[in-house]
């Protein structure tokens, strides 16, 4: 299937690896032209790379190293590559793992920071002109969380629900009528970095062996399997395809059938 968004402009936030990465590598093979953006320049250039390998001829895929938590990170970005996107993937860094008694209001502004007014900014510094030119596509990485919250993972649960609900009513205000769609993405649980660092952690508290850590959650997924960064990229440009027009507001959830609700 052609998903129609050829010559776009895409900008995927968090994008040198894991599930960024998987969503830049889907919207180059759709033809798009994509910035990546994270905060370690190497990996970075390596996967730029790794995309103007496979990307077909005259898409653009270029990079802008920068922390795009902070004001001057996500004004690096558009001052350098324009703010006229098409399609906006907003991801970041989940924020740790903890005990809510040890966290204070820095914890709590760092998480919300990043998993919510981040991608409210970046939002809004591109929803305009999206819907000036009556096409725009934005996709939120967020988490299982939102729907099945882990305890240890309060900062997520907790910013990421916040993100959720502002996104909830935004989708459904003028944008609908004006071509501009808005969806979160909700990863259960993917074979990333983040998540070998999330067992080996779990493992080092626990005092288990990490194989022991990765089997238990193994055993909560009907696929029998973690997710691939490439189904979860694949997902999110099916989000930024003109198909896809109709669906706004929504909370997608790609987990191999872990949540065990029937909503
Ligand atoms: P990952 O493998 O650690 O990759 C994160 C990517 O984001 C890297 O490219 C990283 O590069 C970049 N990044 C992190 N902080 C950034 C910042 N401040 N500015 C710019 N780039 C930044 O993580 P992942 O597994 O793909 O997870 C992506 C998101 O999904 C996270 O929020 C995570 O909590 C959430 N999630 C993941 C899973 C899972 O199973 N993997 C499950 C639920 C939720 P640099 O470090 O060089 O900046």
């Amino acid at each position: 299937m052609d998903f129609g968004i050829a010559g776009k402009r895409a900008l995927v936030c968090g994008s040198s690896r894991g599930l960024g990465f998987g969503c830049a590598q889907a919207l180059v093979a759709e033809g798009a032209h994509v910035t990546l953006v994270a905060r370690t320049p190497e990996p970075l250039q390596a996967a730029v790379e790794r995309l103007r390998a496979t990307a077909g001829e005259g898409i653009q895929v270029q990079a802008v190293a920068a922390d795009i938590v902070t004001e001057a990170g996500r004004d690096a970005v558009l001052q350098r590559t324009g703010a006229d996107y098409d399609i906006l993937v907003t991801n970041a860094g989940g924020p740790p793992p903890g005990d809510f008694r040890d966290w204070g209001t820095a914890e709590w502004q760092a998480a919300l920071n990043a998993n919510m007014l981040t991608p409210i900014a970046l939002i809004k510094a591109l929803v305009d002109g999206m819907a000036a030119r009556r096409f725009g596509r934005i996709v939120n990485i967020t988490s299982v969380a939102v729907k099945a919250p882990l305890a240890q993972l309060g900062l997520s649960n907790g910013a990421r629900s916040g993100l959720t609900g502002f996104i909830a009513g935004l989708a459904r205000g003028e944008l609908a009528a004006q071509g501009v769609t808005i969806n979160n993405l909700l990863p259960g649980f993917f074979a990333t970095d983040r998540l070998r660092a999330t067992f080996e952690a779990e493992a080092a508290k626990r005092q288990v062996d990490v194989q022991a850590v990765k089997r238990a959650r193994l055993d909560g997924i009907p696929a029998g399997r973690f997710g691939t960064a490439e189904e979860f990229g694949q997902l999110c440009a099916f989000l930024c395809s003109q198909q896809a027009a109709y669906l706004t507001g929504q909370n997608i959830l790609l987990d191999g059938g872990a949540y065990p609700g029937t909503f």
